[in-house]
């Protein structure tokens, strides 16, 4: 079974991921991960994270594994490198390249295949996972987002302003939104769910209400 969580930063996919798939005995695969260790190789190898062709040959020498929480590339335990803010923006740059979303795209299916997994990102419900039994969508007030990311890069050491992290955060909405390929918008069959005054408690009480009725029926 495959439950799909989109939505932009900050509206909670990731715990909501991670404590809804406890609950339910499924695995958690963070595609925004995946991103985020692809733009992370752009980097090293000082591509600029626009340049298709440049971007190309490097996917084919690109090893791209995510296990639970765990990310690695290329045998590298990347985990903490990716979460980064420079890393956050070249990986929504790198994630409009149409090379990049089909060469994730693939890995992400068959990371899938004969699991029951929880897939958070932006396009599972809509591009990759379109036949998911059920599909979530999650919404916040940008500037509770904005609030909720700079607690989490605060707790990681990383002090960033109010300010900084909403200009990042609308900057990468922006792109994630308007690219041309799979971009950013609900599945139709999607349940939408403003997080901005739930607590984790109750958002996840609301998808799991939702996925057990799925899943019995
Ligand atoms: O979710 P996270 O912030 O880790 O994602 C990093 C970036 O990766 C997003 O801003 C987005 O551009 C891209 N992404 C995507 N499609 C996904 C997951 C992430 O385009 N399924």
């Amino acid at each position: 079974m495959i439950i799909t969580i989109d939505g932009p930063a900050g509206t909670g996919k990731s715990t909501t991921a991670k404590t809804l798939a406890d609950r339910l005995g499924f695995e958690v695969l963070d595609t925004g991960a995946m991103y985020r260790a692809v733009a992370l190789a752009v980097i090293r190898h000082r591509v600029e994270p626009d340049d298709e062709a440049a971007i190309q040959p490097l996917l084919r020498e690109t090893r791209v594994q995510v296990q639970g929480p765990k990310v690695w590339l290329n045998d590298e335990d990347v985990t903490e490198l990716i979460r980064d803010p420079e890393v956050s923006q070249a990986a929504s740059r790198v994630a409009s390249l149409p090379v990049v979303r089909r060469f994730l795209m693939e890995l992400q299916r068959s990371a899938a295949k004969g699991r029951n997994i929880i897939a958070e990102g932006r396009d599972q419900g809509t591009v990759v996972f379109p036949e998911a039994q059920v599909k979530f969508f999650l919404t916040a007030d940008p500037a509770e987002r904005a609030e909720r990311r700079r607690r989490e890069l605060a707790a990681r050491g990383v002090c960033r302003s109010i300010d900084d992290v909403l200009a990042e955060q609308n900057e990468r909405d922006r792109r994630d939104s308007s690219r041309d390929m799979a971009p950013l918008v609900p599945a139709p069959d999607a349940i939408l769910i403003d997080t901005t005054n739930r607590s984790i408690e109750e958002v996840v009480a609301l998808m799991e209400e939702y996925a057990r009725s799925c899943r019995g029926r």
